[in-house]
């Protein structure tokens, strides 16, 4: 054999011939529609890490000890798992963990004891009479995905069932593979991003294509109470408060996350406390530096400083570090899913001869999901 000869092994050679057809494809498609066709093209499978960390909890473990769990192998959530009847139920994360404080809050820790050794199904089960659940059917609110499902659906489905992540379990052997969340998809699209073709909105700015929030920004001070904090993460669907001071000026960014901090240090008894009092300890200041864009910063910039930064959003300021708005990843998904559909949507009209049709729904589906 020559020395020049390349081996190549039959999955490798498919490997190849997929990519291969893949980058064609995207050589003949509009730059435009090059996200959309990548996330159309790729699935689940195609993101998940080479290696990571899953974890699944005995649905019997107390609550107390399934956020030790979390804490000490630093994940938001885990998978959990019913030994009776051999099925994943559900996902326990830092919004559990939130309610649980609340509760334990209101009930003048009373009931703390009970919380302590409440287990996670016992939890789970008071949650669903509470929040008046009919079908208390075990693991029938559960979302997941397949991994054959395009990353496409997984964005929609993050995005419409507003949630941060989502179980990617194998149909035949119902195996939890990974938690696929918008930072993931997002870190798996950049390693692609300089060979595949470039749309001209990610050379537009913030301000061109006003992605974020701006109106109704909810912020706290530093003199706002820990309860308090709670109280606002439970009540909105949001993943950080921008803390202020006086002046409006950002001052710091409390994370659900941070959250975590309280089991850590085994401080969640005392929730009155002053966030000035707590926010030091939190972040070491010799090295936490706040994530924040301007309104002049390119929708390219925005996405590495996403990805280098690791965060899921940054606050927009303006010089003087007053906050204009809040643009997060799953704003920019939603800029993705937004900007596919009008696409899909002229092209539809395009095919229509331009006949402007109300009822052209998106061209591509949302596989229904599984609950
Ligand atoms: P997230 O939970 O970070 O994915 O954000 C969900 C949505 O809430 C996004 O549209 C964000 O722009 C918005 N958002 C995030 N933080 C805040 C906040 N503090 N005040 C108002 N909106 C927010």
């Amino acid at each position: 054999m020559s020395n020049n000869c390349v081996v190549i092994e039959p999955a490798a050679l498919s490997e190849f011939r997929t990519q291969r057809i893949r980058r064609d494809s995207y050589q003949r498609i509009n730059s435009e529609e090059v996200y959309q066709s990548f996330f159309l093209t790729h699935t689940c499978y195609d993101c998940m890490p080479k290696s990571g960390k899953v974890i699944l909890l005995d649905a019997r473990l107390s609550i107390r000890k399934a956020f030790f769990a979390l804490v000490y192998n630093s994940v938001r959530a885990a998978l959990i798992w019913h030994a009776s009847t051999s099925s994943n139920i559900g996902l326990i994360t830092i919004s559990d963990f939130i309610n649980m404080l609340i509760a334990a809050y209101d009930a003048k820790w009373s009931s703390v004891a009970t919380l302590e050794s409440e287990s996670i199904l016992e939890w789970k089960q008071n949650l669903y009479k509470k929040n008046g659940v009919r079908d208390q059917t075990l693991g029938s609110t559960i979302i997941y995905l397949n991994p054959e499902d395009s990353l496409y659906t997984a964005i929609l489905t993050l995005i419409e069932r507003k949630v941060h992540r989502i179980p990617v379990i194998h149909p035949d052997t119902h195996d939890f593979l990974y938690l696929i969340t918008h930072k993931r998809i997002l870190k798996f699209l950049y390693l692609y991003i300089y060979d595949l073709p470039q749309p001209h909105f990610i050379h537009q700015s913030l301000s061109e294509l006003k992605i974020g929030t701006f109106n109704k920004l909810v912020m706290i001070d530093l003199q706002t109470k820990l309860i308090e904090v709670l109280r606002i993460f439970q009540a909105i669907r949001i993943s950080a408060l921008p803390v202020v001071d006086g002046e409006k000026r950002l001052r710091g960014v409390y994370s659900k996350f941070d959250i975590m901090h309280l089991a850590a240090t085994r401080t969640y008894a005392n929730l009155d406390v002053p966030l000035c009092d707590i926010l030091d300890s939190i972040h070491d200041h010799t090295t936490y530096q706040l994530a924040t864009c301007k309104m002049t910063d390119q929708l390219f910039e925005l996405m590495d400083k996403f990805v280098s930064r690791e965060v899921h959003r940054l606050i927009i300021v303006d010089d003087s570090q007053h906050i204009i708005g809040i643009v997060s990843m799953s704003d920019l998904m939603k800029f993705f899913v937004a900007s596919f559909e009008k696409l899909s949507r002229i092209n539809s009209n395009q095919l229509n001869g331009g006949n402007n049709n109300n009822n052209d729904g998106p061209i591509f589906e949302t596989v229904p999901m599984d609950t």
